[in-house]
């Protein structure tokens, strides 16, 4: 399907989506329905492409693959070196067609091209070399028992996983999960999000030429309530790992426990504070606000949405950021000068309208911002409100979307109370040159990831997730790989004792 759709000037960037169907056991495959789905270019509002929708019965075929390839298959049994070997081929394929990944995320959830170029796909290939090394150095423990015993653990892969992932990193998420999946030995099911199913395929193809066997990584497209809930609650699965909204995780999870009874990690939602001191350097505490919130047109977990400036700087603080928020370039994601595409779809687009009206019912002044774009394709204005607090749901509901709240405060106590007085706890960040302050707010706040003086300071090494209701177990780092084992303790006696 040749796209054609989007401003002249970048076509030459936007790629033929070469790969529609399902994936299972290594074959692109309709449906069994023979059902397909629209995917749309956030920029315009146009269809991209056709994408075959799996359902149930497709999700079963895809679990049959993959519980073979467990049971039976290579991808277990070889050694970690060398699945390590052929994840770090995969990377390589991954580099190779760097550019093109990139313009699919684009096209498809309209995020800014350079960010994929630089920082997405850059990111896939680095956690699957991250993971590579990891593969051959998985090895369990010699024990101490208290009777006459030896014993040892082995670390084994949990089997076959699923994996869901959302719509706002579909590069990043899928090789979060799959990454340390893979290196831990399972075999898997992904489901990527509906809005942005185009490079998850792209990926199942590099991953048959790279050579991971036929079932180990399969893709199944659709919906949440079908493909997805056929993932959640399929009895043969023995994990669900999840990134998205907190109310399908908790879905996930009711589904887990009256099926098998399946693991689940859930990485959830976020309304994450920035504070900020009056000792801070205010040109760069306004830098950083406004990449909290706007970085990926505030589509992100993580977002550090509400904004705690205290009294000291509160003013210059506002008018600054204020003015840098109004030369904010909204636009075309191919486009290198701008800062913010698109939102995602529809959907997402009014939601964060329905939002911004919210605020201004609740007594919410609008600093900068407060509509769309006038023009074709899903654009928001960069949003910032003040005259807000914690009780409004403008400052207590994750948007995702451009939209700020900014707070005044006096004490570190006032800020850490506020700080914490959220259902989430995904991160924070702290801007001061106070050791004391940094230190006492750091172990204060209830929060999966803490950044001080910086933010999205995301690494493949740092474990990510949340406290609260964002959600339970890691992703990233060593963590996220344990994640996919599981320990089996293997017992004997030392003499010939009457056990
Ligand atoms: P967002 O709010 O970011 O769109 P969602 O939590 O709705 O995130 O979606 C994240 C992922 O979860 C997507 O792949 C979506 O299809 C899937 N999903 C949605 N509903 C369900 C469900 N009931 N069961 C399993 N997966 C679901």
């Amino acid at each position: 399907a040749k796209h054609g759709n989007g401003n002249s000037e970048y076509l030459e960037k936007i790629p033929d989506v070469k790969f529609t169907k399902l994936f299972i056991n290594g074959e692109f495959v309709d449906s069994i329905s023979g059902k397909t789905f629209e995917t749309v270019d956030p920029r315009t509002g146009e269809v991209i492409t056709l994408v075959a929708e799996g359902d149930k019965e497709d999700v079963d075929l895809a679990v049959k693959a993959a519980r073979k390839a467990f049971d039976h298959g290579t991808w277990p049994r070889m050694s970690g070196f060398e699945r390590g070997r052929i994840m770090n081929k995969f990377a390589d394929l991954i580099e190779q067609n760097l550019e093109e990944l990139a313009a699919l995320d684009t096209i498809d959830g309209g995020k800014l091209f350079s960010l994929g170029k630089e920082v997405d796909i850059p990111s896939v290939s680095s956690m699957l070399r991250y993971y590579a090394g990891a593969a051959d150095k998985i090895h369990g423990e010699t024990l101490k028992m208290s009777m006459e015993l030896q014993g040892y653990t082995l670390l084994e892969p949990v089997g076959v996983v699923g994996l869901i992932i959302p719509w706002n990193f579909p590069s990043l998420l899928f090789f979060i999960k799959a990454a340390p999946a893979l290196a831990a030995g399972c075999t898997m099911v992904i489901k990527p999000a509906e809005q942005t199913p185009v490079s998850a395929l792209f990926y199942a193809h590099l991953a048959k030429q790279a050579g991971i066997p036929d079932g180990v990584l399969n893709v199944i497209n659709g919906f949440g309530p079908t493909a997805g809930a056929a993932i959640s609650s399929h009895m043969d699965i023995d994990k669900v790992s999840f990134t998205g909204s907190t109310e399908v995780g908790r879905l996930i999870m009711q589904a887990a426990a009256t099926s098998n009874l399946k693991q689940v990690s859930l990485e959830l939602g976020g309304k994450s504070p920035l504070i900020v001191f009056d000792d801070a350097d205010v040109n760069k505490a306004v830098e950083l606000a406004l990449l909290a919130v706007l970085y990926n047109k505030g589509e992100i977990c993580c977002a550090g949405s509400r904004v705690y400036v205290q009294e000291g700087i509160y003013e210059e603080f506002e008018k600054k950021i204020a003015e840098k928020a109004k030369s904010w370039v909204v636009g075309d994601p191919f486009d290198p000068h701008v800062q913010q595409g698109p939102q995602v779809d529809k959907e997402q687009f009014e939601k964060i309208l329905y939002y911004i009206e919210q605020g201004k019912k609740e007594g919410g002044t609008i600093l900068t911002g407060g509509k769309a774009l006038d023009k074709k394709g899903y654009y928001i204005e960069p949003t910032i409100f003040t005259d807000v607090k914690e009780e409004m749901i403008v400052v207590s509901d994750e948007i995702f979307g451009p939209v700020m709240s900014l707070m005044k405060f006096k004490t570190v106590e006032e800020a850490i109370e506020r700080a914490n007085n959220t259902k989430y706890g995904l991160a924070a960040g702290i801007v001061t040159k106070d050791l004391n302050i940094a230190n006492r707010v750091s172990r204060s706040i209830r929060a999966g990831t803490i950044w001080i003086n910086c933010y999205f300071a995301l690494d493949r090494g740092c474990p990510f997730g949340g406290y609260k209701m964002s959600g339970f177990g890691k992703d990233k780092g060593m963590q996220a790989l344990y994640k996919f084992l599981q320990v089996k303790a293997v017992v004997t006696p030392i003499y010939n004792s009457p056990w």
